[in-house]
């Protein structure tokens, strides 16, 4: 159950939006191709488990999270459905890992050596091996070294090798060679398995961009995160989505205070900001410790209220900032800083752009001091 909170700052996310989004990519792939639904991070700053739950309802298989404590928080939230780490989880944490039936990414023979050592149980320990394509993050990226892997794996059928894996770097991207280039590598990689005479089950590589262009060339798993949310993968592909997707995330405080303000008055810390006539000035309950950025300050973030935009003005504070009003209005009324209102939308994407960063930053940055409603 959630805590009690008092404050008039809040996310609400649309669980049918996440719900319209996984049924939609599960009838919009092949039959044999699973869904695992990408909740690290909580959830992309959604709500882990409530997002895990609406995932599985409305069909996805498998859940994917970042690390072993992300998987646990799952389990002991009472969701049952397979859990991937994708991260490195420690070879001495395999015990935790078989005790919540958590699968573990690995890509190297020294971890299985270690995890063996650690490991005195006879449950088995499900894998999904790495290889490295091209993301030069995580994974084995030569045979010799998947041979010296099969081998270890191969001393002790307590390790099970349930699936293989990669991540693409540029699957976004309008230039696909360099996909092309890390999924004939890919391949390649599942050849060299094969000759070790190893077939794990599971094969994935897709990640949302490269699912949603590629959907026959799949597998029989994807990794759908972006865009369970709603969001694009990359501004290029806004226009060329196979199915509409829907935002989940909305964003809202309500106004703290409402003045008059006289010309020439400063606003914020710096006093960068001055009016220059009698202005309207609201103050609104956010502010960077709930990570609504100080980048944000100036009059290019906008917010809306009662379906018109406003400037933000002066200098975002830690748990406040000021914008300029087109009106009296009064104390309470709700200000969206993103989602709609009336005719009027302010979409992540908008302040993504603001920030010079990519639509995944802005969710996750929204922290935990910011209540999450669920409709
Ligand atoms: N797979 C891996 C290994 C990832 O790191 C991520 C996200 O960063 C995903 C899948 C999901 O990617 P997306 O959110 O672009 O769908």
């Amino acid at each position: 159950m959630m805590a009690p909170y008092y404050r008039d700052t809040w996310v609400e996310v649309d669980l049918d939006a996440i719900e319209s989004n996984v049924q939609n990519m599960i009838n919009y792939l092949p039959d044999k191709t699973q869904l695992m639904a990408v909740v690290k991070a909580n959830g992309y700053g959604h709500g882990a488990v409530e997002v895990a739950e609406t995932a599985l309802a409305s069909g996805a298989d498998w859940l994917a999270v970042a690390f072993l404590d992300e998987a646990v928080e799952l389990r002991l939230a009472g969701i049952e459905a397979p859990i991937l780490v994708l991260g490195r989880a420690r070879p001495e944490d395999v015990l935790t890992a078989v005790k919540y039936h958590i699968s573990l990414t690995v890509y190297q023979a020294e971890w299985l050596e270690e995890a063996m050592r650690f490991y005195k149980k006879n449950d088995p320990v499900f894998l999904h091996l790495k290889l490295d394509t091209g993301m030069g993050r995580l994974g084995i990226r030569d045979e010799q070294s998947l041979s010296r892997f099969a081998r270890k794996l191969k001393e002790d059928n307590r390790f099970v090798l349930e699936g293989v894996y990669t991540h693409f770097a540029t699957a976004d991207e309008d230039d696909e060679s360099y996909f092309n280039e890390q999924y004939q590598r890919f391949k390649t990689g599942l050849s060299w398995l094969k000759k070790e005479n190893i077939n794990p089950n599971m094969i994935h590589c897709g990640n949302s961009a490269a699912s949603l262009k590629h959907p026959d060339k799949m597998f029989n798993l994807v990794r759908f995160g972006i865009s369970m949310y709603g969001l694009s993968p990359s501004p290029s592909m806004r226009e060329k989505l196979p199915f509409q997707l829907k935002e989940a995330f909305s964003l809202y405080a309500c106004l703290t205070h409402v003045k008059k303000v006289e010309p020439d008055e400063a606003i914020s810390y710096g006093a960068t900001y001055r009016t220059s006539s009698y202005e309207w000035i609201g103050t609104v309950g956010i502010g960077y410790a709930d990570g609504w950025r100080r980048e944000l300050s100036g009059q290019h973030n906008q917010v809306i209220v009662n379906g018109e935009r406003c400037p933000v003005v002066g200098r975002i504070c830690m748990d406040q900032l000021m914008c300029r009003l087109n009106s009296e209005v009064p104390v309470g009324t709700k200000v969206t800083l993103i989602g709609s209102d009336q005719d009027e939308r302010i979409t992540i994407d908008e302040i993504a752009e603001l920030l010079e960063t990519i639509n995944y930053e802005v969710p996750c940055m929204i922290n935990e001091r910011v209540p999450r409603i669920y409709l």
